[in-house]
């Protein structure tokens, strides 16, 4: 893990050495002061050398200052290196997250993983900025002040060292709890996240049903876990201040006590002792910095694993090393005795095989459940086969790059999902470089044209997030023309129209019907009216393909077509 870690710093050699230089030299001051002052007292006072005096002042000083600039350069340039690596880290998780397939989302909550990006990196560039420098300042702090000790007084240094083994210990226990608290706590904050967005996101229905209060008492559940998991953390970190605290006034105490006798002994001089007490609290120092790092570096390692689970998530569909980049599909489609399930024990397809011409127009029905959808989201590999294969234009989907064969499936399904922006980004979502002329022929064809400019704001009218500010069917036709602006050469239209009344579905009808022309269409649909033209219905149910042919034929034919057929239209 450390060497992954250690990766990251790779882009910022050059930032992190001068960071780190300047983070050792403020730390070589720090001990070379106590020294000074040693010497100050004991050579230069009793010489009563005034210019010599004022020279020994100038001179540190002049440190001062140099001190002052590397404070800064650690402080600034320190958390730019800090920074620069938490945000490499972040957007390394969101391309990957780009990456990561349907079933991926289908398990994860969305505020979980917000979580991850925001909260659990927070704190990872101060780790990366401290970490290494706190580290190596620690022991050359400890090892130096333990040197100039022992040159003054070999036991008395002895007796101050005790306290190491100890403050690692409590490095070792404490840090381990705080880590393991961390990642519990980015957990809980994760849970609220995600209970948060299925509130807000499901506002409507938890007013429509007056559901407010049970939405508190969740709410409230996940808020005191978190309160709880912080209060460990608290907690662990008064423990640690509490031992550290106390273990270093009861060696300050034991060196006073030391320092008397061997003073009354004759084995130290005055300023010796002074020294001494000088250099044992800068021996002190990194140990009382223990609390910083209790808190900060386990909150650092929590989220590097947390973050390190989704980067390690390979992503389940991917192109294959040779896959071909097919830039203008016909759009002949062929399912070959195709099996899929979403988990193993429960197979959902069970051997389809299917072959659609380009440009035909091909209908599924049948019952809920029975597998149509997901015969749909075979096709652009939102999730893989397990058993069988299809082809478009022959050549297995397995074999073409994913953005080539997406490129080239457009969809439009029940829910609409907008993006929070206006008009005319949502539009030109099917094609990003879009120019306006573009996007007002397609809004013109999806039939959108007279709406947008009744609009007091027309293309640049901010619909609310994911669209809440139009209709069902406007939603459904700024669908439509995102479609004519993709212009791909297959179509998927998933019960676009079904959550219509029937008057706009006839309308949305005619602008799916003039979308259709010329591409490979797979409609699904319950509502027969919207499917009789097709070249070809089929018939699914559980056991797969039923039945198929076209309208009249299924009708004649007296099968589970002809039934469903009379109990839409006769009843
Ligand atoms: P249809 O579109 O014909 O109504 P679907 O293709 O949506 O049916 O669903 C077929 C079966 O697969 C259903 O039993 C459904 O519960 C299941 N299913 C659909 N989507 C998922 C998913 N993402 N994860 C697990 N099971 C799913
Ligand atoms: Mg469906």
């Amino acid at each position: 893990m450390i060497r992954r870690f250690a990766s990251y710093y790779r882009p910022y050699r050059k930032l992190f050495i001068i960071d780190f230089s300047c983070a050792v030299g403020a730390g070589l001051l720090e001990l070379a002061f106590p020294v000074a002052v040693n010497k100050f007292i004991d050579d230069l006072l009793p010489g009563q050398d005034w210019p010599l005096i004022l020279i020994a002042c100038v001179a540190l000083l002049a440190i001062y200052a140099l001190n002052t600039v590397m404070q800064y350069i650690v402080t600034y340039w320190g958390h730019m290196l800090g920074i620069n690596i938490e945000t490499d880290m972040r957007k390394k998780m969101f391309d990957h997250i780009q990456k990561l397939s349907f079933r991926f989302f289908d398990n994860n909550k969305t505020g979980h993983l917000i979580g991850r990006i925001t909260n659990d990196l927070n704190d990872i560039g101060e780790m990366a900025h401290h970490g290494p420098e706190d580290i190596f300042i620690a022991v050359m702090t400890l090892v130096g002040a333990f040197i100039l000790m022992a040159d003054i007084n070999l036991k008395l240094a002895i007796i101050t060292f005790v306290i190491v083994p100890i403050m690692a210990w409590v490095i070792i226990y404490f840090g381990r709890n705080m880590t393991t608290t961390y990642r519990q706590l980015f957990g809980n904050v994760g849970n609220f996240n995600a209970r948060i967005e299925d509130n807000v996101g499901g506002i409507r229905v938890v007013q429509s049903f007056a559901n407010e209060d049970h939405e508190k008492e969740l709410f409230a559940v996940d808020n005191q876990m978190f309160r709880r998991t912080k209060l460990l953390a608290y907690k662990i970190m008064a423990k640690s201040l509490s031992v550290t605290y106390m273990m270093t006034r009861l060696i300050t105490v034991l060196v006073m006590i030391s320092g008397a006798w061997f003073f009354i002994q004759g084995e130290l001089a005055i300023g010796e002792f002074v020294a001494f007490i000088l250099l044992s609290n800068v021996f002190f120092r990194p140990i009382e910095k223990i609390n910083a790092v209790i808190e900060s570096y386990p909150k650092g390692i929590a989220g590097f694993r947390r973050y390190l689970e989704i980067i390690d998530t390979e992503p389940e569909i991917s192109d294959k090393p040779d896959a071909v980049d097919v830039n203008a599909l016909r759009g002949d489609i062929a399912f070959q005795n195709v099996t899929f399930g979403y988990d193993q024990q429960r197979p959902v397809l069970k051997g389809i095989s299917l072959n659609v011409k380009a440009g035909e127009t091909v209908a599924f029905v049948g019952p809920s459940g029975a597998g149509k959808t997901t015969i749909c989201s075979l096709l652009p590999r939102f999730y893989d086969v397990t058993g069988g294969a299809i082809t478009v234009d022959g050549i297995d989907i397995r074999d073409l790059k994913l953005t080539s064969l997406r490129k080239q499936i457009g969809i439009v399904q029940q829910d609409v999902f907008l993006f929070s922006g206006t008009i005319r980004e949502n539009i030109a979502y099917g094609k990003l470089d879009a120019q306006l002329p573009e996007i007002w022929e397609a809004a013109r064809r999806a039939h959108l044209e007279e709406l947008i400019q009744n609009l007091p704001e027309g293309m640049e009218t901010v619909i609310g997030e994911r669209g809440v500010k139009l209709s069902g069917g406007q939603k459904q036709r700024l669908a439509i023309a995102r479609m004519f602006l993709k212009n791909p050469p297959i179509l998927i239209l998933d019960e676009a129209t079904s959550a219509l009344d029937t008057e706009t579905e006839a309308a949305i009808q005619q602008s799916l019907s003039e979308l259709s022309v010329g591409r490979t269409t797979l409609v699904i649909a319950h509502r027969l009216t919207t499917i009789k033209n097709a070249d070809r219905i089929i018939v699914v149910n559980e056991d797969g393909i039923a039945e198929q042919g076209r309208h009249d034929e299924l009708v004649n034919a007296g099968g589970i077509y002809s039934r469903l057929h009379q109990v839409q239209f006769n009843a």
